[in-house]
């Protein structure tokens, strides 16, 4: 007896395709927006043409990321024509709309609701099709071995060559018990990182008088500290510490309560700070938190509690009124501070922000002078850590294993330290992985070499 095959037809689920532009924040934004199509029975388009309606999550922090976003936008309308705009240039709907006329809709940055009832209305999901499960943790965006862990939205303080206050608005933080869940999913989904980011990772929780919540049978608080602590306890599937790494990272004084976490290996040794600058009187001009005299005595106590830590931080150059002077202490405070990593920038005026008033304005041509000195400074002081590291055995998590050679079949890898962060740091790059290694496996590896950025190496 033969069976009858029938066949059942399910209508084709309308697909979307996604632009996502800025920051890691906003990459967080995406993946949001997109597990949440997904489950509402969309399916996700690789190019513009497969797409039945494409989204771009702009950024709007720089003059230079406005044009790129706009940029962005022309080109989805030029290559598909139905564009809907979201993120942080959604605040700026009329200059779009000016531009753009046939834009479908334009929604601000963290309308997750309004921007997936935009794709609803541009595109109506089809009832009750069979959909594919979201997968556990949710869609991502950034490879499967590591994820972003957003605490909280916006900020409370007032830099003032900053606008993302009046963007996202004050501090909002999530509950710690919804933080580490999501972190606890993310882990049991493959997840070997976790990279904690928000705007200002040390003030989590203060909106909410640090509120406790029961997780695990305790009660833990909406606080940097616990927070760090609780991440440090959860376990990969094979029952590894997953590498826990704090990003823009404010020196308040319970940053200290970290460090022994770190030395203790249930966080790891890195902390991302953004210094911006070291001369008090630029500081004070740009209004930055936790701006205090003593940071310098505390990186030494924190490099004595934990030796390995890693510090990286960003600086601003030419800030207006900075005098020679000024840039001369921060070169020197860099010598004291002997920062691992630093990316530094030249100040860009940003529609809205205050700095744009300050008196000072520093001339192009001294400002590109300084920031050639910065780099080259902090150069020397990344080349010669890294140099220190070689002969040492490290950690490292691939993210990339290369094909056979054609001539001797060996196989390289590009991988990471525990002072290397996906995407803005630098990178260990092996030879002779052998066959079977895989993008997110965590092994010990033996430095044989190292230049101003990267690390050179080769599985022990
Ligand atoms: S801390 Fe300063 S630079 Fe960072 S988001 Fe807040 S206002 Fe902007």
């Amino acid at each position: 007896m033969c069976a009858a095959i029938m066949a059942t037809k399910f209508p084709e689920a309308p697909k979307v395709g996604m632009v996502s532009l800025g920051c890691p924040k906003n990459l967080v934004d995406s993946e949001r927006i997109l597990t949440k199509l997904r489950s509402d029975g969309y399916q996700m388009s690789a190019d513009y043409a497969g797409a039945d309606v494409v989204l771009v999550n702009t950024c709007g922090f720089l003059d230079s990321a406005k044009e790129e976003s706009l940029e962005a936008i022309g080109e989805a309308i030029a290559e598909n024509g139905r564009v809907i705009v979201t993120g942080c240039m959604g605040d700026e709907a009329d200059l779009i709309r000016a531009k753009f006329p046939q834009v479908l809709a334009v929604t601000g940055a963290h309308q997750y609701e309004q921007v997936v009832n935009a794709v609803h209305d541009a595109s109506p999901p089809i009832p009750n099709a069979f959909v594919d499960l979201v997968p556990e943790g949710g869609l991502k965006l950034t490879p499967r071995h590591y994820s972003y862990l957003k605490i909280s939205e916006g900020c409370n303080h007032r830099c003032s060559f900053c606008i993302i206050p009046s963007i996202r608005g004050d501090l909002v933080s999530r509950r710690i018990d919804a933080v580490l869940r999501e972190a606890e999913k993310l882990v049991a989904a493959g997840t070997r990182e976790l990279l904690v980011i928000s705007q200002d990772t040390s003030a989590y929780g203060v909106d909410t008088r640090h509120e406790p919540r029961m997780w695990k049978g305790r009660e833990v608080r909406a606080h940097m500290t616990d927070m760090a602590r609780e991440l440090g306890q959860l376990r990969t599937l094979d029952g590894r510490a997953p590498w826990v790494r704090l990003h823009y990272v404010y020196p308040y004084p319970h940053v200290d309560q970290v460090i022994p976490l770190m030395a203790d290996g249930l966080l790891t040794p890195y902390l991302d700070i953004p210094f911006q600058h070291a001369a008090p009187s630029v500081l004070k001009a740009m209004k930055r938190p936790a701006n205090e005299a003593k940071v310098l005595d505390r990186i030494h106590k924190w490099r004595a509690i934990c030796p390995d830590i890693t510090i990286r931080s960003t600086f601003v150059v030419g800030f207006p009124g900075e005098t020679e002077a000024d840039f001369q202490y921060l070169l020197d405070w860099l010598d004291e501070a002997q920062l691992d990593r630093v990316g530094a920038f030249r100040f860009e005026p940003v529609e809205g922000a205050a700095a744009n008033d300050l008196p000072g304005a520093v001339p192009e041509a001294v400002k590109e002078d300084r920031y050639q000195r910065i780099m080259e400074k902090t150069a020397a002081i990344s080349a010669a850590k890294l140099q220190a590291k070689v002969g040492r055995t490290l950690p490292v998590i691939l993210d990339e294993v290369g094909e056979p050679d054609d001539e001797d079949g060996s196989i390289g890898a590009t991988a990471r330290s525990q002072a290397d962060a996906p995407e803005i740091d630098g990178n260990v790059f092996l030879r002779d992985v052998g066959e079977g290694r895989q993008a997110g496996d965590m092994i010990d590896v033996l430095i044989e070499d190292a230049d101003e950025h990267d690390l050179y190496g080769v599985p022990l």
